[in-house]
């Protein structure tokens, strides 16, 4: 280790020691402000919201836009910070309107269910009307 190490932090990016008051700390390190951007779109990442994708940083809309997986049920991309349910390549929003039994409509969060593809289900009756 250099001398200086215990007086200023070391940037997780450029690996240069930091002499600005202003610097940002994620993911266990810290970082210049400028150093700590958005893979996609460079955006400075301190104070946002980010999601670590392939241990690059992204910021919430380059994610929105191209990483967040598709809630089968209703669509939508599944928000970084949203709860989800994946079941195989499959996602849902953790949520009743979407994880859900295709059959009857009934929540299947904390529930058991079976998977048919994208379709859930809650038994083997539901299971039946779905293939059906
Ligand atoms: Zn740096
Ligand atoms: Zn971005
Ligand atoms: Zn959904
Ligand atoms: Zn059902």
């Amino acid at each position: 280790r250099h001398y200086g190490d215990s007086e200023k932090p070391r940037c997780g990016g450029c690996d240069e020691l930091i002499f600005s008051n202003e610097y940002t700390q994620a993911e266990g390190q810290n970082w210049h402000l400028k150093h700590f951007c958005c893979f996609e779109c460079d955006c400075i990442l301190a104070g946002e919201t980010y999601v670590m994708e392939n241990d690059k940083p992204v910021c919430k809309p380059c994610y929105m836009k191209n990483y967040a997986v598709k809630c089968s049920s209703c669509q939508n991309a599944v928000e970084p910070e949203a709860q989800r349910v994946s079941y195989g390549d499959y996602h849902w929003h953790a949520e009743p309107q979407c994880f859900k039994c295709s059959g009857c409509s009934k929540c299947l969060i904390g529930q058991r269910f079976m998977a048919v593809k994208n379709f859930l289900c809650c038994s083997v009756e539901c299971k039946k009307k779905i293939m059906a």
